[in-house]
Formats: C-alpha cells, structure tokens, sequence
C-alpha cells in the first residue's frame, strides 16, 4: 500500500478527540477540497506491505488505529488492512471523504463518513448511498466555511433523516476561516442536536504541523 506516514498522537476530532491513537495515512485523495489541511497527502507516498504496517501499528502499542488519508478508499488493499487491524483487537476509525462507496468496509470498523459543503467545492462528489450504510456508532462529519454551509449542513440532515440515526454529526470550523463562537451560536440558537468538532491538535501544535 502507499502510505504518507504513520505516526503516534492523539486524536484530534470525532468523539474520540483526545484518545491516544495510531495514525495510517494512505497517500492519494481524488478530491480537492478549497480549505484541505492534509495536500501533501495528495502524493504518491511510499510502499509498505501489510506485514511491514501492522509491525508498526504493534511497536506503537495503542488501542486506537485511525485509517485516513488523502482518500483511504482509494487503495482497494484498504480493505484487507482493516480487517486484519480488526482481528487483531484494535478499535479501528476510517476517515473517508465520502466521494466512495463505503460498502466493503468491514463492519467492525467506525466509519467517519464526511460530507462536502458547498465552500469546500465539492459537494457534488457526495456519494449519498453511503448514508444508507451508517449505523449509531458511525459518524458524519461536515466541514463548514461559512452559514451558507451550516444551513447545507442542516438540509441534508433533514432531508435525510439523519438525526433519527443514532450517529454522532459533527461540525467543524474550518480552522482560521469561520469563528467558532459564531457557529455554537447558530447550533444553540437551533437547538441541533450536535456536536461541535474542533481540530484540537491544532491548538496543542500549529496548524501547519505534519505528523501530529
Ligand atoms: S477529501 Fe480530505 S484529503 Fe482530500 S482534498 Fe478533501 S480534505 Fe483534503
């Protein structure tokens, strides 16, 4: 598999903000979203086999694997990978940009299903059959800009019925561009039933911090 890099950190969003965490980050992304925090995930990174992966992921020694990306779904040997990380006992998170289908991931797996406002520029690639395929302790996650995507944030959830899901629906700030005082006002002014996702490794480093 081509792989960016694979570091020890905490997690710094979903529900699982905090946890201490192995990170896979797969190299490719097939979309270009306008505020993209990860572009130099966009290369083609470096071969490793299964074998040489999970050796990693063992000498790091944590419970929680985080498979991200670039667009993890994009290698097909994804897969594979997930399931042997599931075997072995870890609590395995899939970041997904949600332009691909999700429907072979192993169900073992907590998928972190994003869907693209309109500021990110692409919102067209959504690939809504995924939102079919969530259960309660999946979790959806949108990226806002401005209102304009806060309100797209809500139609979908309405229009899907997500909130009868049972998953976690996450908004996040774009770091640096939309004031997230401003967006707990909207939240709690509409009573979402939400939860705000701050991106909390770029408060503990700064922002343009790889490996983290
Ligand atoms: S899907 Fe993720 S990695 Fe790809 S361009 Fe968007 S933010 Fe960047």
């Amino acid at each position: 598999m081509n792989i960016i890099e694979i570091f020890a950190s905490i997690q710094g969003e979903t529900s699982y903000s905090g946890l201490p965490t192995t990170f896979i980050r797969l190299a490719a992304c097939n979309l270009r979203c306008s505020w993209c925090d990860t572009p130099y995930s966009f290369g083609r990174g470096t071969p490793w086999t299964l074998e040489a992966i999970l050796d990693k992921v063992k000498e790091n020694g944590l419970r929680h694997v985080c498979v991200t990306g670039g667009e993890p779904l994009l290698q097909k040997e994804v897969h594979v990978l997930l399931s042997h990380l599931c075997d072995a006992g870890y609590i395995v998170t899939l970041e997904t940009g949600g332009s691909l289908s999700t429907q072979d991931v192993d169900p073992r797996v907590v998928v972190i299903l994003d869907i693209k406002c309109p500021g990110s520029g692409m919102s067209d690639k959504n690939h809504w059959p995924n939102l079919l395929l969530l259960r309660a302790f999946d979790e959806v996650k949108f990226v806002l800009l401005d209102r304009q995507d806060y309100s797209y944030a809500k139609e979908v959830c309405d229009h899907h019925n997500l909130w009868s899901l049972g998953c976690q629906i996450l908004l996040s700030p774009v770091h640096g561009q939309l004031d997230a005082q401003e967006l707990v006002g909207w939240v709690v002014q509409d009573r979402l039933p939400v939860r705000l996702n701050l991106q909390i490794h770029k408060y503990i480093w700064t922002p343009e911090t790889q490996g983290v």
